[in-house]
């Protein structure tokens, strides 16, 4: 997979002259954005900032359009949503201000807060993480319009956009072929430095973050079938992470049991860190290659970055596509009937896609052959707009990332990356193979 830069700093430095110029003059303060980034470890817009800056405010903000509705008529962010959000928040808050310093929280619209700020504390500039869809754009480019000077970074995948052998216009239309060449040709950096202490100035009561009961948002509860005990932030990213690698050493058999539907080691169950960006994928990296060392280095090993890699293919897929990544016109919009209805409640007649679907909706997490199973059959058995699905796990998944979602989705649907258009998933024969005695199925649809 090639080897470590001396820094993956060194490819942030090469995203244009204007910044270039911004870190050479030594800033007094500097606002670091947070969003899909909620981590110290290997943050290197916040390291970057720690070291050019006297005073550095850590700010998230808890946009309004999070919480708008969909057009199938649930919140774009549902209930597990929203608890791990909080909780990768709350551990963030918790972290930093270990580090003598907190996080500056605000509710509605990003770009406003933080101008309310800049007019308390001048800011000298604004550092944030790019995000690669067009609804995020949207929201940088009016932080970009503030006045203030900014700085972004790539901070998103495991192979930096920069160090890609390709330019985004590029990136080539079939994973494979991608995998292949960035495999090849492009490197994985080393990890930013973690933050010692923070010096920023005192929190301001009124960017507290809010507590749960402040926010009001309704408790999705604990379903004790669940796969995995998910708990937002850092913290537990971590502790998940020491307990599938190092403590039950199952990545050595990932490649053997990924297919899996039962229990809590037949996958690695980061992606909803990974989705927060509570843990990087860089950081994911190199413990892979710390287990290769200690322990073993096989097919799983390598399979679990090879995963890590369709990750990477859909985030770059969206930035070189823009609007059409989404396939969907804006004005034709499919409506959610009894069918649609049946499937999201796991009340299709068909026991696994019903079983898959209960466990969603029951702890918002499903596994990766349930997901194929569950959204074939929507477009394919029930001839419902695959839209209609996407949404819906938009909605309810707590590893909900919009690149992996809808590329996932219009892939399943045979109008995405697929080079076989047909992708059909006989659930019947899928449930004889990955469930052949049942027990999945009864698990789930068992009386509850
Ligand atoms: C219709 C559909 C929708 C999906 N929506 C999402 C989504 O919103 N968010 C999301 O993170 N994944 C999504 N996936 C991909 C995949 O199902 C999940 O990443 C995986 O099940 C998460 O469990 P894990 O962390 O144990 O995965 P592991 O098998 O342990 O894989 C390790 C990591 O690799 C990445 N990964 C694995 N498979 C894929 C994939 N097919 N595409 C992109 N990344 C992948 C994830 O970050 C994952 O955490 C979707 C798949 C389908 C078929």
């Amino acid at each position: 997979m090639g080897e470590a830069l001396a820094g993956s700093e060194v490819l942030q430095r090469k995203m244009s002259k204007k910044q270039t110029a911004l870190q050479r003059r030594k800033m007094k303060r500097i606002l670091v954005w947070l969003r899909n980034d909620l981590r110290l470890r290997d943050n290197p817009m916040l390291a970057a900032a720690l070291r050019e800056a006297d005073e550095v405010i850590p700010f998230y903000c808890l946009e309004a359009r999070f919480f708008t509705s969909l057009t199938i008529g649930h919140s774009k962010t549902g209930a597990f949503r929203k608890r791990f959000l909080w909780e990768s928040l709350t551990d963030l808050d918790r972290q930093l201000q270990e580090k003598s310093s907190a996080l500056w929280v605000s509710r509605g619209n990003a770009a406003e807060s933080i101008y309310t700020i800049h007019k308390r504390f001048p800011l000298d500039a604004v550092y944030f993480s790019r995000e690669a869809t067009p609804e995020e754009l949207e929201v940088e480019v009016a932080v970009e319009k503030l006045g203030i000077p900014t700085r972004s970074f790539w901070q998103s995948t495991l192979y930096h956009m920069e160090g890609l052998p390709f330019p985004i216009n590029n990136l080539p239309w079939v994973f494979t072929e991608f995998r292949k060449k960035a495999e090849k040709q492009a490197v994985v950096g080393t990890e930013a430095a973690t933050p010692g202490k923070i010096v920023s100035p005192e929190r301001e009561e009124s960017f507290y973050l809010p507590t749960w009961s402040e926010l009001g948002w309704e408790e999705p509860g604990q379903d004790a079938r669940a796969v995995y005990p998910f708990e937002g932030g850092e913290a537990a990213a971590w502790k998940r992470l020491q307990q599938y690698f190092w403590q039950n050493d199952s990545l050595k058999t990932y490649k053997e049991t990924r297919n899996g539907l039962l229990g809590a080691d037949y996958s690695s169950k980061l992606s909803p860190w990974l989705a927060l960006g509570c843990i990087s994928p860089v950081s994911v990296y190199w413990e892979v290659k710390e287990y290769e060392r200690q322990r073993v280095t096989n097919s799983s090993t390598y399979w679990l970055l090879f995963e890590l890699l369709w990750r990477d293919f859909f985030r770059f897929t969206a930035i070189k596509e823009g609007k059409s990544f989404f396939r969907i016109d804006r004005g034709a919009l499919p409506e959610p009937g009894e069918k649609f209805e049946h499937w999201r409640l796991g009340e299709t007649g068909q026991p696994f896609v019903d079983a898959n679907m209960k466990e969603l909706l029951h702890t918002g997490y499903m596994s990766n052959r349930g997901r194929q199973n569950v959204a074939s059959y929507l477009v394919h058995d029930l001839k419902q707009h695959w839209y209609l699905g996407a949404q819906w796990f938009e909605s309810q998944l707590i590893d909900y990332d919009v690149c992996s979602n809808y590329g996932n989705w219009t892939y399943v649907a045979g109008i995405g990356h697929d080079p076989r258009k047909n992708r059909y998933f006989n659930v019947e024969k899928q449930a004889a193979q990955y469930d052949p005695e049942g027990k999945y199925q009864k698990y789930w649809n068992e009386e509850e």
